[in-house]
């Protein structure tokens, strides 16, 4: 940040001093974030380039081999049967994998060449595997061909995925559309991007790219983010947990700063929210009166809240993720507490748990595991597997997630989502605009679902370097479920 500041200088602006005491921690996360994201790719290419070796030094890798030279991989598809990939014999007779969305659908259905990567690899033992009827596999074998693998249905739907594709435009983010139903995933898209036609050619070069672009990172389950203000979701639950649910006491003045010894927590921008209550708080994303409340919750609760929420643990996921993180000990300073409760600090989530957490507020609750696979096929349609709605577990209770709907639709009523105002549905959300560096340039993050009163879609965006949430995120969310909700 400091050579960031000299240059400043250098161009003669005038900038406001810095909020000193900010400064030090976010600095510190800076480095941090893109440390990880290094790391993250190193893995990448350390696991695929492990997993080469390993793979062809197995009895199931040979196993593999065999079946690849009597099948030709499988079709994955959308849920309406677009078909996302497929495999046809090439001049040389070698087989090519075609994938027709390109780059649309690269980090979800990912890759089978150079390692295999998304959907690819979560399913690939079923399109590698052909359950065709003797009658066809003769067929085929007349014919000179190899068996066709089995076609793999997914819950992805082209729509949904192409809007909010474009709606993330050039910036860099992701975006998690979802049903909190079912845990079906209707989209992910995660930029900047590749094309999965040409892996093979451009692996080298993309693996050697240290831009910090990482594009063959899954930023919707690989990317840890501060969480910013979607964190006060977590907070505010903590707190009902430690006030059995009873917030109509809660009153805070705020005016812009909190201070706390040494410590202080500014609201966005220098804002001034004046007198402020518990609902409001959150629908104004005050956060100063959330470090108040952080401050006020137990030790104990938040971190148990923590842990049944998932960080530091394992998600129900079947492709590749990486652990949120965030901490809250006996020993945690009471700096770090209001980062904490403000979704700052070194707290770390990803774009997939937060959705999770979101669609189990949705769904009255009740997680479901999230899914990607519907069913598998074989060439004459019969069906090898099919893959039903599974509840994962219960996060909170319908009281809470009854709590947390009226403070979600009250940040669209009257707080920073109002661009999710007066529409045909009511939708609810939260927020964030996450700071990562001492310039206070922030990403943008929505979490929310609609309709309101009975949620039929979720959807998680962050755009990284983007501005507030309510500027920046909230639109493509309103562009997701405006498709959605045929809104023309
Ligand atoms: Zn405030």
């Amino acid at each position: 940040m400091k050579m960031r500041e000299e240059l400043d200088r250098d161009k003669g602006k005038e900038k406001k001093p810095k909020k000193k005491i900010k400064s030090y921690p976010i600095l510190v996360i800076s480095g941090f974030y893109i440390v990880l994201f290094a790391a993250m790719l190193f893995y990448i290419a350390r696991y695929s380039y492990v997993n080469r070796q390993t793979l062809m030094n197995n009895n199931y890798n040979k196993r593999q081999q065999i079946l690849l030279a009597q099948n030709s991989r499988g079709k994955i598809l959308s849920r309406n049967g677009d078909v996302l990939a497929y495999t046809e014999e090439g001049s040389d007779g070698k087989d090519k994998r075609v994938y027709p969305y390109g780059k649309e659908f690269a980090h979800v259905v990912g890759y089978a060449s150079n390692g295999k990567a998304g959907i690819e690899a979560s399913a690939n033992y079923y399109l590698i595997n052909s359950g065709a009827e003797l009658a066809t596999k003769v067929k085929f074998d007349a014919e000179g061909h190899k068996y066709p693998g089995d076609t793999v249905t997914t819950t992805l739907d082209v729509t949904l995925q192409e809007v909010a594709y474009n709606a993330l435009s050039a910036r860099k983010g992701a975006i998690i559309v979802s049903n909190p139903k079912t845990g079906e995933i209707l989209a992910m898209v995660s930029k900047p991007d590749f094309d999965p036609n040409y892996i093979a050619q451009e692996w080298d070069k993309m693996l050697a790219d240290d831009s910090g672009d990482a594009q063959l990172l899954n930023r919707a389950t690989q990317g840890l983010y501060p969480p910013g203000s979607t964190f006060k979701i977590i907070t505010a639950l903590a707190y009902l947990r430690d006030n059995n649910n009873d917030y109509s006491g809660y009153k805070y003045s705020c005016n812009g700063k909190f201070k706390d010894g040494e410590d202080v927590i500014s609201c966005y921008h220098g804002e001034n929210h004046g007198g402020v209550d518990f609902i409001t708080s959150f629908a104004k994303s005050c956060n100063t009166s959330f470090a108040n409340i952080g401050l006020s919750v137990s030790q104990k609760t938040f971190n148990q809240t923590l842990e049944e929420l998932m960080f530091n643990s394992e998600l129900p996921l079947s492709i590749a993720y990486t652990k949120s993180s965030a901490t809250y000990d006996q020993d945690t300073p009471r700096g770090e507490i209001m980062q904490l409760s403000i979704g700052q600090g070194t707290t770390g989530m990803s774009p997939i748990h937060l959705n999770m957490i979101t669609c189990a507020i949705a769904n009255g609750g009740v997680l479901m595991k999230p899914y990607l696979v519907q069913s598998v096929t074989t060439e004459d349609k019969k069906t090898v597997a099919s893959f039903e709605p599974e509840t994962y577990k219960r996060l909170m209770t319908k009281e809470e997630t009854d709590i947390l709907t009226s403070m979600m639709v009250a940040v669209v009523e009257k707080g920073t989502a109002s661009k999710l105002k007066g529409l045909s549905y009511t939708a609810a959300g939260k927020t964030g605009s996450a700071e990562f560096n001492s310039n206070s340039d922030s990403h943008a993050w929505f979490t929310g679902f609609a309709p309101a009163d009975d949620p039929e879609i979720c959807v998680t965006i962050i755009v990284e370097n983007a501005g507030s949430g309510g500027s920046y995120a909230v639109p493509i969310a309103k562009r997701i479920f405006d498709a959605y909700f045929g809104v023309e």
